[in-house]
């Protein structure tokens, strides 16, 4: 019945900006997939000036690739929390934590999407033997075993947790 509640992908679609009269209604006149279906892309009409523009939708999520071949979306939270674990009680800088995961960050952002558990790894060992020696042998000791930086996070999530015994 309520028909002036359109869909909510509508009003999305409508509201980009035209680049070249800048109305903000524009209507999408096309869509397809592209780059292999990890892209669609939009043809859009402006009704005011009458320009046809394209635009490309791309998922900005990064995916972590394990050694074992499971894929989950990378999370810069749990890769701090993976630090901040590993250097707790370790006389620190919030600082170089920090620009430690801009590093992987960075390393993630600029991936082609995906990015190797491992090589999370590798970046987080490398950063942490500049910032505290304890810290990155705290690492190293159990990366080395696990080879997986999500692995590591769960071990140091269970070192945290010491009372609760897992499986
Ligand atoms: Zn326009």
């Amino acid at each position: 019945m309520s028909r002036r509640f359109s869909s909510p992908i509508q009003r999305y679609d409508g509201s980009m900006r035209c680049p070249l009269c800048t109305t903000n209604d524009t209507r999408v006149v096309d869509s397809r997939q592209a780059e292999e279906g990890t892209a669609t892309r939009r043809r859009r009409a402006c009704p005011q000036c009458g320009h046809r523009f394209t635009t490309f939708e791309r998922a900005t999520a990064v995916i972590v690739i394990k050694r074992d071949g499971r894929r989950q979306a990378f999370d810069a939270t749990k890769i701090r929390k993976g630090i901040e674990i590993t250097l707790a009680d370790r006389p620190v800088p919030q600082d170089a934590v920090d620009d430690l995961v801009t590093t992987v960050e960075r390393a993630a952002f600029t991936s082609p999407g995906h990015i190797d558990a491992d090589e999370i790894g590798q970046i987080v060992l490398e950063g942490l033997r500049d910032i505290d020696e304890v810290a990155y042998l705290r690492f190293a000791s159990v990366y080395k075993e696990f080879q997986d930086a999500s692995d590591f996070e769960r071990e140091a999530a269970s070192l945290e947790e010491e009372p609760v015994s897992s499986e």
